[in-house]
């Protein structure tokens, strides 16, 4: 077995494998965004709800002070300490309210009596103006407390109660802080300074750090944010749930697409297979699409199309198995073959004429495998006509080298078509440098000529370039009169096309001129 082959099944088992992996990459992947917007959900619903009680605190902190304020009279008084138990009794949030005078706490709900309470240092002033205390004790071996003190007024917070959501997982840590400072007010467990500073008033934010779902709530109201963070053991549990949702669908996805991969490689490897058996056994012959003048309508020569007709009767397309020829290395013999099925049949294609045009393909290969190159050089001893070697844009990838083929075969008689033109990278200073004698314009130009596709004026430019550089001009795949009048007044002069005739074999060719 050929080492191209054994390089196609390479490449074909590479593919299968690849086929195989990226569906199983692509679930893993999936599973994981979808494991951790999952787990960042749930830290949002968390970081919402502390925010709501942390809300709901400030709220009842703001109107306690209010109020006491609103009282007129000694701060101190009968009057003040009613209305502090009252609203003691009726604030969820609070533990106390009370009146400061020079940092203690001179009386509060808590009851009269006793000398007046040293609150320690302010932590923070909010931007609103109200100081925060977010370590004081009301007893000695108490919890302690946060102590909001505005207008001489204090409110005494619980620091517990706000963070009181349920979790039992131990999982979650949680806090409250400052907006903008940053200063942790209330904390349960462990949160990152990082994500606090991603705080924003009114806005939530959901990340992943250091493998804990986190999410980060400001108030729209009060200069509150709260962080939920999850531990990594909660995304790698949902991690592992997603797997087993997602894998078995990437591992089916990527072994459907593995069969697929090798069901079309073993198809292409037939292909090769059927190519070698097909050079040995003559199953290629030869269709010729005809030419013509477009002033005259006679026909001036012809294209040979290379056709494979298979033991069993069925066709394939040449743009098919010559791409599989151009894989497995196939094409020089196969361009061999092409060249004595022209020798082969040029004195019935040309018989009572003189100047008969037979265009041939080559391939990008062709160009750069001297020996072909030295075959075609032999056309020139054809006589009564002569040989067109129709190159593409993309054959020509070594531009110099290519020149230097291109001059040899024409020192040789023979004439060069640029095919298929202008689908390429095609350019005046490109064509300036290559020895050509014809372009020919690709279909879909002439398609879309008298149509109002933007591409006409594509078919208008070729033709002036052709004009510029003293190039004679061919159309392809002209079917309509309109198509044909149309390149007629461009003054291009040869086409071919459906409008003029199919390619047929040699058997059906019908403008043979009868020797004379
Ligand atoms: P190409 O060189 O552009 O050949 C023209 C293609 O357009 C041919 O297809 C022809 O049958 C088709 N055609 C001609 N007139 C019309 C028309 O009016 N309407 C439509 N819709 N199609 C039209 P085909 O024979 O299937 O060949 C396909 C390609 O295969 C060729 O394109 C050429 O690139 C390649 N090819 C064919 N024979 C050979 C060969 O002997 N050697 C090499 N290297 N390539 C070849
Ligand atoms: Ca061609
Ligand atoms: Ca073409």
């Amino acid at each position: 077995m050929p080492v191209t082959s054994n390089r196609l099944r390479l490449v074909v088992t590479a593919c299968a494998v690849l086929a195989a992996a990226v569906p199983v990459l692509l679930s893993l992947a999936y599973a994981r965004h979808d494991a951790r917007g999952r787990v960042q959900e749930r830290a949002r619903i968390y970081a919402a709800e502390v925010l709501h009680r942390s809300d709901s605190t400030a709220a009842q902190a703001q109107s306690a002070v209010d109020r006491l304020s609103a009282l007129p009279g000694d701060p101190c008084s009968a009057s003040h300490l009613a209305l502090m138990r009252e609203i003691d009794v009726d604030s969820s949030y609070l533990q106390a309210v009370g009146h400061v005078e020079g940092g203690r706490l001179t009386c509060s709900s808590l009851g009269e009596g006793g000398a007046p309470l040293p609150l320690g240092p302010v932590t923070l002033t909010s931007p609103a103006g109200a100081e925060l205390r977010t370590d004081v004790r009301l007893s000695q071996q108490g919890p302690t407390f946060v102590v909001v003190e505005e207008h001489g007024y204090a409110a005494v917070l619980h620091k517990q109660l706000p963070l009181d959501v349920a979790n039992d997982t131990g999982e979650l840590s949680i806090a409250t802080f400052s907006i903008p400072s940053g200063i942790v007010l209330t904390q349960r467990g462990e949160v990152s300074a990082d994500a606090i500073r991603r705080s924003a008033r009114g806005r939530v934010v959901t990340l992943v750090e250091d493998g804990r779902a986190t999410a980060v709530a400001g108030s729209k109201k009060w200069y509150i944010g709260t962080v939920a963070a999850l531990a990594p053991a909660a995304l790698h549990r949902e991690e592992a749930r997603s797997r087993r949702l997602f894998l078995p669908i990437g591992l089916l996805l990527g072994l459907a697409l593995a069969a697929l991969v090798l069901l079309l490689g073993r198809r292409r490897l037939g292909t090769a297979a059927g190519l070698r058996a097909a050079l040995r056994s003559h199953e290629f012959y030869l269709e010729y699409q005809p030419v013509v003048d477009l002033q005259t309508a006679d026909v001036i020569g012809a294209e040979a199309l290379l056709r494979w007709r298979r033991p069993d009767g069925q066709r394939m397309r040449p743009d098919v198995f010559l791409a599989v020829a151009e894989d497995v290395g196939l094409m020089p013999q196969i361009t061999r073959r092409v060249l004595e099925l022209v020798r082969a049949d040029w004195d019935r294609l040309t018989v009572g004429r003189q100047g008969f045009h037979l265009a041939v393909n080559v391939s990008a290969k062709d160009i750069d495998d001297a020996p072909t190159v030295e075959l075609l050089t032999r056309l020139r001893d054809l006589r009564n006509g002569s040989i067109i070697i129709e190159v593409t844009e993309s054959s020509v990838l070594d531009r110099q080298r290519a020149a230097a083929v291109l001059s040899r075969l024409r020192s040789c008689g023979l004439q060069v078509a640029i095919d298929d033109f202008g689908t390429g990278y095609s350019s005046l200073s490109y064509l300036q440098t290559l020895p050509v004698d014809y372009l020919k314009i690709d279909k879909s130009f002439v398609d879309s000529v008298g149509v109002g596709a933007a591409t006409s004026n594509v078919a208008v430019h070729i033709i002036d370039m052709a004009r510029a550089l003293d190039l004679r001009l061919i159309a392809e795949g002209v079917e309509t009169e309109e198509q044909a009048s149309f390149l007629r007044s461009h003054s291009v002069q040869y086409a071919q096309g459906w409008l003029f005739g199919r390619p047929v074999g040699l058997d059906s060719w019908p403008w043979n001129v009868a020797p004379s």
